[in-house]
């Protein structure tokens, strides 16, 4: 089965881990059909808009979009964000992130850990609703019922397909009792149905949780909360297994499925060489098991594995080998 993939290199390094991992993809001998298209700054330089109508629609045609990283400039007025916007006309609501131990020296957790943030993307206080009244500034934070039960759905579908057994769903329902309360009482309501399939639930405080994920985060499988609660843990808990050099993430949703390095577009080391693809590579491994070809998700996955214990890696992980030399020797791993 043909599966049709499309590419969205961006600014920055994005062109340069995204081509790697094009690379990659195409070593694993599966059927892939590639279509590329423009988003970011220098895109709006180029057409003057960061995210053509064209880029929304053939991500929207994909059966999954590689995306790498853009420049968001602060200082133009009404200028959209790419992968916003993206997210939003895609109705991207599930952002992923798995957070597993790779063996990486330095790392917090070199080993144990293995569990996933289920942020939800489209509402919460990412609504784009703010007001200001004089010396008063107020942010709508719009949580519904329909935004909650999807997302938790997603969580407990996600816990079942990876044999996890625990979700726990993070809020401040005793502060935020309206609209923290509607996600509560939605979560509870979704993990009621999937008592029979033996997977616990548990709830915790946001605070709470953000000091679980220091003191014992391998008691976690799976955690699902609302969107800027969990932008804030989902960093958080990246940092335990290695950084932005390794983290990986994927926006999915109702029309289409977009998978991105964590990391943006890094204009510091742009054009070196010595961008880390690896992060970009685990974000394609994700891409791998969306399309489901799990077999060459965990070739992959094993041949990062096996060159990170080798030690092939670029300068911000401590190695001495460029973007290049890391693909190359990711492909060779790949048996
Ligand atoms: P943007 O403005 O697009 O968010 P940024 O560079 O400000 O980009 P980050 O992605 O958070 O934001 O990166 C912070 C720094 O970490 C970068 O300046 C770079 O030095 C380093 N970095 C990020 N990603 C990588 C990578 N893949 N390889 C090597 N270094 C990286």
């Amino acid at each position: 089965m043909t599966h049709n993939l499309l590419i969205i290199k961006g600014d920055g390094i994005g062109p340069e881990v995204v081509s790697a991992a094009r690379v990659v993809l195409e070593n694993l001998n599966l059927d892939l059909h590639f279509e590329e298209a423009k988003a970011g700054y220098a895109c709006y330089q180029e057409v003057g808009d960061p995210i053509p109508q064209a880029t929304i629609d053939a991500a929207r045609q994909a059966d999954a979009t590689l995306f790498g990283a853009v420049t968001t400039p602060p200082d133009i007025p009404k200028y959209r964000s790419a992968v916003v916007t993206l997210r939003k006309e895609l109705d991207l609501y599930a952002n992923l992130r798995p957070v597993r131990s790779l063996g990486l020296k330095g790392a917090h957790y070199r080993d144990n850990l293995d569990f996933y943030v289920v942020r939800e993307n489209t509402e919460g206080l990412y609504s784009g609703q703010e007001e200001v009244d004089g010396d008063t500034a107020i942010a709508k934070r719009i949580i519904t019922k329909k935004g909650s039960e999807r997302i938790v759905r997603y969580a407990f579908e996600l816990a079942k397909r990876t044999g996890k057994r625990k979700v726990t769903v993070v809020h401040k329902a005793n502060v935020l009792r309206l609209t923290d309360g509607l996600f509560r009482r939605t979560a509870l309501g979704v993990a009621a149905e999937y008592q029979a399939d033996g997977i616990e639930v548990q709830e915790l405080l946001v605070d709470t949780m953000a000091m679980r994920l220091i003191k014992d985060p391998e008691n976690f499988e799976v955690i699902v909360t609302t969107n800027l609660f969990g932008d804030i843990l989902s960093d958080e808990a990246s940092e335990l297994v290695g950084g932005l050099g390794v983290a990986a993430s994927g926006n999915i949703g109702v029309s289409g499925a977009i998978f991105e390095p964590v990391h943006g577009s890094a204009p510091d080391i742009a054009g070196k060489g010595i961008a880390n693809p690896l992060a970009t590579f685990l974000t394609t491994v994700m891409l791998l098991q969306h399309i489901q070809e799990s077999a060459a998700a965990e070739r992959l996955q094993n041949a990062i594995t096996k060159v990170i214990a080798e030690g092939t890696l670029t300068p911000d992980l401590g190695g001495s080998s460029n973007t290049i030399q890391v693909r190359d020797r990711v492909i060779e791993l790949l048996g």
